[in-house]
């Protein structure tokens, strides 16, 4: 006897959506969290239109700004406007968001224990226990591992030993007070007075890009980049900031400075593992070109819930592999297709230059540029017309893209 069917540890996006869905399928959950909530998270917090489908909840309470699609700035300067009218989903503050997220995985049946972190965890044949720094132990039938890059989950049940190097991005998110007008000012759009633009900067820092995320009244302003080709990221993206505030005539208030790690790579190569499993960033799912990992770490944890059902109800573990073989066949393009845009891409600041003048001044690439980063459609495919777009109509330009 278990005194749960499953335990999650961690109640982030993927942890709260994997409580959720366990317990609406009937199984009994227990969900811990080293924070107490709501709790601050290093976040841009773009929740793209499939992120936002795959909840079965209406996120309007927490939706600061309406999202219509991204304004992208070359290493010249050069703006590519990508936006649309059209909605294609919304800003969040994080901690609003996955205070959300929790309190329905609460409301669906799962037992919430916040300020508890898991410090030991152990597998036996038939159970798996868990210690936290309460001095507390718990017993299951099957672990989730939705506790993030830093993993004790994936480390101590031997999944992988941590992500480094080339498989690991760094960044730094600040979020700036400043008034609503202002906001709208820098970032509205057209179509609508609610809404909004967010805008990518591709220069400023290496091997990745500089966000601003427009929120009610605050600017959500970060850089993040390959944690290998890190160099001077905080004084890059100081410099950037101090033009960006001149640039607008602003003095914002800085209400929190945080960094943070993400996977940046590829998925976890094993995410099943006798009777453990891991989901969102502990998985790996964050999309290498863009740092998306919200939408991945929900639907992760939707699959995950529904091949925890089928090993409870038929007494047997390897249920779980459902699990892998359902990620794989709903995600893993959109992962493999994000790391060959983000070697073309950040290859280097002629790339990212090249890249956006042909988005700039070619309308079918602007569309396929904007389908990408909204994440709208098949991402394998998109990428494929975008590459032969380039080299049928800018041969010379495409070229100079694999030099
Ligand atoms: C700067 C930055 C900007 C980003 N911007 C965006 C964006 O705009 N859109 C987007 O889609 N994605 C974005 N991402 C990625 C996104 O934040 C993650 O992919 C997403 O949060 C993953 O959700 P998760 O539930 O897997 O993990 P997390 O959100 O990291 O949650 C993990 C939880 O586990 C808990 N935990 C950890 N260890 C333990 C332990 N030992 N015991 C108990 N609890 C534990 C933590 O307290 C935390 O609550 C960004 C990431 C960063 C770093």
């Amino acid at each position: 006897m278990t005194d749960y069917d499953v335990i999650v540890v961690g109640g982030g996006p993927s942890g709260s959506t994997t409580a959720r869905r366990a317990s609406q399928h009937g199984l009994s959950v227990l969900l811990l969290d080293k924070a107490e909530f709501p709790r601050l998270k290093p976040c841009a917090g773009g929740i793209t239109e499939p992120a936002e489908q795959a909840l079965d909840f209406s996120l309007e309470e927490v939706f600061q700004r309406r999202m219509y699609g991204p304004m992208l700035f070359a290493p010249s300067g050069l703006r590519v406007d990508c936006t649309r009218p059209k909605r294609t989903g919304g800003m969040v503050m994080r901690e609003d968001f996955d205070n959300l997220l929790l309190r329905k995985a609460e409301e669906a049946g799962a037992e919430i224990r916040e300020g508890e972190k898991v410090t030991g965890v152990v597998e036996s044949t038939n159970s798996v226990q868990v210690k936290t720094s309460a001095g507390k132990q718990y017993s299951a039938a099957y672990l989730v591992g939705a506790d993030g890059i830093n993993s004790i989950v994936a480390k101590r049940l031997g999944f992988y030993d941590g992500w480094r190097g080339e498989t690991a991005a760094v960044a730094i998110e600040v979020e700036a007070e400043v008034d609503e007008e202002t906001v709208t000012r820098i970032c509205g759009v057209p179509y609508d007075e609610e809404g909004a633009a967010f805008h990518i900067y591709f220069g400023p820092v290496p091997y990745g890009y500089v966000w601003c995320f427009p929120k009610r009244s605050v600017l959500s302003m970060g850089a993040g980049c390959r944690q290998d080709k890190a160099q001077n990221m905080r004084a890059n993206f100081n410099a950037w900031f101090e033009e960006f505030k001149k640039k607008h005539n602003i003095q914002p208030k800085i209400l929190s400075d945080t960094s943070a790690r993400l996977p940046f790579y590829e998925a976890a190569k094993t995410t099943v593992k006798g009777r453990a499993l891991v989901v969102g960033d502990a998985a790996g799912f964050v999309n290498p070109f863009d740092g998306e990992g919200i939408q991945m770490a929900v639907k992760s944890g939707v699959i995950a819930a529904q091949a925890l059902q089928e090993a409870v109800e038929s007494n047997d573990p390897s249920n779980l592999m459902n699990y892998e073989k359902r990620w794989k066949s709903q995600f893993n393009d959109t992962l493999k297709v994000g790391k060959r845009i983000a070697s073309l891409l950040f290859k280097s600041e002629k790339n990212m230059e090249t890249i956006c003048r042909l988005g700039a001044e070619d309308e079918v690439i602007n569309e396929l540029m904007y389908k990408l980063i909204a994440s709208e459609g098949s991402y394998g495919k998109h990428f494929r017309d975008l590459i032969k777009r380039i080299l049928l109509k800018h041969p010379r330009a495409g070229l100079s893209l694999y030099l």
